[in-house]
């Protein structure tokens, strides 16, 4: 069963039943992480990651042999695939091969024994693959760009949105960057939300166009940070809150508060081995009330 909207309370706990084959794999060699311990990792964060994967098709970076070997991007179901997995047919492409979801802990730990080690959702779920729920505002600083300069620019799409009415929420990537999410009641399509995030991106770099790009041609990048709204048209994907990346150090996408914001936090700081002690000191989850705080796309930023 689907959910009509994800949740604005955590998830329950639940426990993984899905039997893992060679849980001793490694997958950050450098981290000494395994399949186990990455099971174990999303079986302990799931109650905070279950609203983000959950109910809305899914894109998966796989890595067989680890983060050291070869590694493919996957949008469809393949022959093999966990039974925990649901696949679901975008109703726009109907003959083409059915996308990936999972509606519970079972499926994303069979995404797991299917080494998956990164987990990109659509920004819409597949009880309204026309109307995204949530806008990612993506900030790639090209190169030579200060880490100063990437949170001051979060901080301004932040007051940019808020501007607008809409609630901004902040996570690391993982990689180099930072993501400002931003939750919407689905009212605006795919061209809408595109419109949007496109002029937020074009105004900031027609106003401080030293600092930012809103065109991904690579020459004008560097030195500025390219404000990605791609990630917000149809079939596009952003890694998900809490979702591992398959980079050296085994980093997570993780959601701060905002008054985390700073030089302390790099874009890769926080990692499998180190969230469990932060979820445990923290008293209150950054992405609290992430739903409630959803309102539909104003018309323009
Ligand atoms: P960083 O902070 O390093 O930029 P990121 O997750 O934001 O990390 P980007 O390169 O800015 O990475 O984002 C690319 C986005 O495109 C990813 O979020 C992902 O959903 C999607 N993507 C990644 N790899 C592929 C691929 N091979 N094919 C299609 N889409 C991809
Ligand atoms: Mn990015
Ligand atoms: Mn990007």
């Amino acid at each position: 069963e689907i959910m009509r909207e994800t949740p604005a309370k955590p998830a329950p706990e639940q426990r993984r039943t899905v039997r893992l084959t060679h849980p001793d794999r490694i997958y950050w060699p450098d981290a000494g992480v395994t399949k186990a311990g990455l099971a174990d990792y999303y079986a302990e964060i799931w109650p905070r990651i279950a609203p983000f994967v959950t109910g809305r098709p899914l894109a998966l970076l796989r890595c067989p042999e680890g983060i050291k070997g070869q590694t493919f991007f996957q949008k469809h179901v393949w022959k093999g695939i966990g039974r925990q997995v649901a696949p679901v047919v975008d109703p726009k492409h109907k003959s083409e091969a059915a996308l990936i979801s999972v509606n519970d802990l079972d499926g994303l730990i069979a995404l797991v024994q299917a080494a998956a080690l990164e987990i990109h959702p659509w920004g819409a779920t597949v009880t309204d693959w026309e109307r995204p729920d949530v806008m990612v505002m993506d900030l790639d600083p090209g190169e030579g760009v200060d880490w100063s300069a990437v949170t001051q620019a979060a901080e301004e799409v932040r007051q940019r949105l808020e501007a607008a009415g809409l609630a901004a929420f902040l996570k690391t990537s993982g990689g180099k960057g930072l993501h400002v999410v931003s939750p919407l009641s689905p009212k605006a399509d795919w061209r809408e939300a595109k419109a949007f995030a496109k002029a937020m991106a074009e105004a900031m770099a027609s106003d401080t166009p030293d600092r930012y790009v809103a065109t991904i041609a690579k020459s004008k990048r560097r030195g500025r940070i390219l404000i990605d709204y791609l990630r917000n048209q149809r079939g596009a994907t952003a890694v998900a809150p809490y979702s591992t990346r398959a980079r050296p150090g085994a980093p997570v996408s993780t959601p701060l508060h905002w008054d985390e914001l700073g030089p302390g936090i790099g874009p890769a700081h926080f990692t499998v081995s180190n969230l469990r002690d932060r979820l445990e000191m923290q008293k209150r989850d950054p992405w609290d009330g992430f739903r409630g705080a959803a309102i539909p796309l104003p018309a323009r930023p």
